[in-house]
C-alpha cells in the first residue's frame, strides 16, 4: 500500500457529519518519525471550532436523539464500526505505522483491538442494567442508568486509534455524544476513523473530531460548558492540569496516567519466560506503553545472568523501517521525544548506572528518531531513570534480597499503573500482586487484557476504571428510585393538637 497516496490527502475536522477545516483556517505538520518530513498538514483547532462540536454532540444528544435510541440498535450501529475498521484494517495498519513509527507487525494488532473495542461494547451496551436493594421489607429500591450527555475524549500519540477506539466505543454504547480530540503527534488514523464513522449509520453529530494542539482545542474542550465529562488518557502534569481547568464546570474526569511499573521476578521463576516477556514488555510499540515493565526488580541470585540474557537478546532486536515486516522496534514519534529520551540516558550514566546495551542511535539509520533498545544495570531506585517515566525503549534493572525489599522498592514511585510478578511459588505470588500499590497486576505473565476487567492506575497513574461495566460507571449517571411497597409509618406532622404551640396559618401546598 502506498504511503504517499495514504497520507497525501486533506485531514479535516469532522463536525456535526460535515468534513470542515478550522475555522481560522490554521494548519499545523504532521511529520514521519521516519525521516522527519511532513507528511501531512492538519487543521489546527482552537475555542470556535470546539464550540461547533460541542453544539453538534449536545444537539445530536438531546430531544428524540442518541440517548434515546434503543441499546440494541446502538449496539448494531457499533458493529458497523468495528466492520469498517476490519474491513479497511491493512490500511489503518499501515497508517498508524507511518505516523507513529510503530512497527505495521504491532500496528496490525492495536488495530484488530480497535475493531474489538467497538463490538465488545456493542454486545456489552444491551447488559447496561441498574441494581435492586430490597429494604426492610418495606420497599425495593432500585437504580438505573442514563446516558450523561457530551463526553471529551482526549488521547496520547502511542498506540492512538487502539486508545481513541477505547473511549468512543462505550461512550457511544452508553449513549453519549462526544468530541475527541486525537495528539497533535499522530492525528492520522483519527481522520480515517472519521472517514469510516461516516460511512456507517451512526446518526450525524454523535461523534466529531476536531484536531488540534491541547493548549487550545483540548483546553477549550476541557473548559466547555457544555461538555459533562472528559476521559483523558496522558501524561501525569497533563492530567493535573486538565482538572484544574475543568474544576469551573464541575467535569467528571476519568484519567489514564503515566507509569512506571516495576516487574518483579523471583529466583524460582521460569526464566526463560520471564525474560520473553519483560522484553516484550517494555521494548514493542518501540516502548512507548504505558504499561511498559520500565522498571525490571531482580533476586539477587539470579541479576546476573537474567540481564545478561536481555541484553545479549536485545543486541539482536531488529531496528528499522515502521513498514518492514522484519522490524521490531521502529523510530520514536518525534525529534523532541527522542531529545527527551537520549536526556535521561545521558542522566543515567552521570548518577553511576553501567549502561549494559544500546543507548545510542543504531548504526546505518542516520535519519529519523531511532533509538537502540537500552539497558541499565546496576540502578538505584533513587536515580531519575528509575523514578521518571521514560516513555521509550530503556529498562532498568534494580536488585532484590528478599519479598520484603522487591515491595519496598517496587512501592516506592509515585505511579502505580500496572505490575508484574514472577514467582513458581503460588502463596508468594499472590502476596506480592496483593502488596503491590498498581491497578493491574499480572502474575507470570506480560500485558494480557481481558476487556471485562477493569482498567486504570493508583497514586499519579490516574483516577478511575474503565473496562467492562466500569466504563458505563464513567459514562452514565446511576439514579436511585424508591418505591416503598405498602404501608410504612410516615411521620404525621400537626396531625395531633397538644396545645400550647403557636398554629401556622399558610400552606406549603
Ligand atoms: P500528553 O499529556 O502530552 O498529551 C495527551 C493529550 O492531551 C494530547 O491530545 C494533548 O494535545 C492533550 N493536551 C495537552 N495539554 C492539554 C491541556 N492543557 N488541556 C487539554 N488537553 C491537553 O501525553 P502524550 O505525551 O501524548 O502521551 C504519553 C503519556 O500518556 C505517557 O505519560 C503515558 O504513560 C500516558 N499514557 C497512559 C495510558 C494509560 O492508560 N494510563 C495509556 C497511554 C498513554
Amino acid at each position: 500500500m502506498s504511503a504517499e497516496r495514504l497520507t497525501n490527502r486533506p485531514a479535516k475536522h469532522y463536525i456535526g457529519g460535515r468534513f470542515v477545516v478550522s475555522r481560522n483556517g490554521e494548519y499545523f505538520e504532521d511529520i514521519s518519525p521516519s525521516d522527519n518530513s511532513v507528511i501531512a498538514r492538519i487543521p489546527s483547532g482552537d475555542s470556535d471550532d470546539i464550540d461547533d462540536a460541542v453544539a453538534s454532540a449536545s444537539k445530536a444528544f438531546e430531544g428524540h436523539g442518541w440517548r434515546d435510541v434503543d441499546a440494541e440498535d446502538r449496539g448494531n450501529v457499533l458493529n458497523e464500526i468495528a466492520d469498517a475498521i476490519d474491513e479497511n484494517a491493512e490500511e489503518l495498519s499501515v497508517l498508524e505505522a507511518i505516523d507513529t513509527g510503530i512497527p505495521v507487525r504491532q500496528t496490525r494488532g492495536q488495530v484488530a483491538r480497535a475493531a474489538e473495542n467497538f463490538r465488545f461494547f456493542a454486545d456489552m451496551a444491551t447488559e447496561i442494567s441498574g441494581q435492586s436493594f430490597p429494604f426492610r421489607g418495606e420497599f425495593v429500591n432500585y437504580t438505573e442508568k442514563r446516558p450523561a450527555g457530551v463526553a471529551g475524549l482526549i488521547t496520547p500519540w502511542n498506540t492512538p486509534l487502539m486508545l481513541e477506539t477505547w473511549k468512543i466505543a462505550p461512550c457511544l454504547a452508553a449513549g453519549d455524544t462526544c468530541v475527541l480530540k486525537p495528539a497533535e503527534w499522530s492525528p492520522l488514523t483519527a481522520s480515517r476513523l472519521a472517514e469510516l464513522i461516516d460511512g456507517t449509520s451512526l446518526p450525524k453529530g454523535v461523534f466529531n473530531l476536531v484536531h488540534g494542539f491541547g493548549e487550545t482545542a483540548g483546553a477549550s474542550l476541557v473548559s466547555h460548558p457544555g461538555v459533562r465529562l472528559i476521559s483523558f488518557t496522558g501524561e501525569t502534569v497533563t492530567g493535573m492540569e486538565i482538572m484544574r481547568n475543568g474544576a469551573s464546570t464541575l467535569k467528571r474526569f476519568s484519567m489514564e496516567l503515566g507509569g512506571k511499573s516495576p516487574a518483579v521476578v523471583f529466583e524460582d521463576a521460569d526464566i526463560e519466560r520471564a525474560v520473553d516477556a519483560v522484553i516484550f514488555g517494555v521494548y514493542s510499540l518501540n516502548g512507548e506503553r504505558c504499561t511498559a515493565n520500565s522498571r525490571l526488580l531482580l533476586q539477587d541470585s539470579i541479576y546476573d545472568d537474567f540481564v545478561n540474557a536481555v541484553a545479549e537478546r536485545i543486541g539482536n532486536i531488529t531496528i528499522g523501517d515502521p513498514l518492514d515486516e522484519q522490524t521490531e522496534i521502529g523510530p520514536l514519534i518525534h525529534p523532541e521525544h527522542l531529545k527527551r529520551v537520549m536526556g535521561y540516558i545521558e542522566s543515567g550514566k552521570e548518577e553511576g548506572a553501567v549502561l549494559l546495551q544500546g543507548g545510542r542511535r543504531p548504526a546505518g539509520l542516520r535519519e529519523g528518531n531511532y533509538l537502540e533498545p537500552t539497558l541499565f544495570t546496576e540502578v538505584d531506585n533513587s536515580m531519575k531513570i528509575a523514578r521518571e517515566e521514560i516513555f521509550g525503549p530503556v529498562l532498568v534493572a534494580l536488585r532484590f534480597s528478599d519479598e520484603a525489599e522487591a515491595i519496598s522498592i517496587a512501592n516506592d514511585t509515585q505511579y502505580g499503573l500496572a505490575s508484574y510478578v514472577w514467582s513458581r511459588d503460588i502463596g508468594r505470588a499472590h502476596r506480592v500482586a496483593s502488596a503491590l500499590d498498581a491497578g493491574l497486576c499480572w502474575i507470570n505473565s506480560h500485558n494480557v487484557r481481558d476487556l471485562r476487567t477493569p482498567f486504570g492506575g493508583m497514586k499519579c497513574s490516574g483516577i478511575g476504571r474503565e473496562g467492562g461495566r466500569y466504563s458505563f460507571d464513567f459514562y452514565m449517571e446511576e439514579k436511585t428510585v424508591h418505591v416503598s411497597l405498602g404501608r410504612h409509618r410516615i411521620p404525621r406532622f400537626g396531625s395531633s393538637v397538644r396545645g400550647g404551640g403557636a398554629k401556622t396559618t399558610g400552606s406549603s401546598k
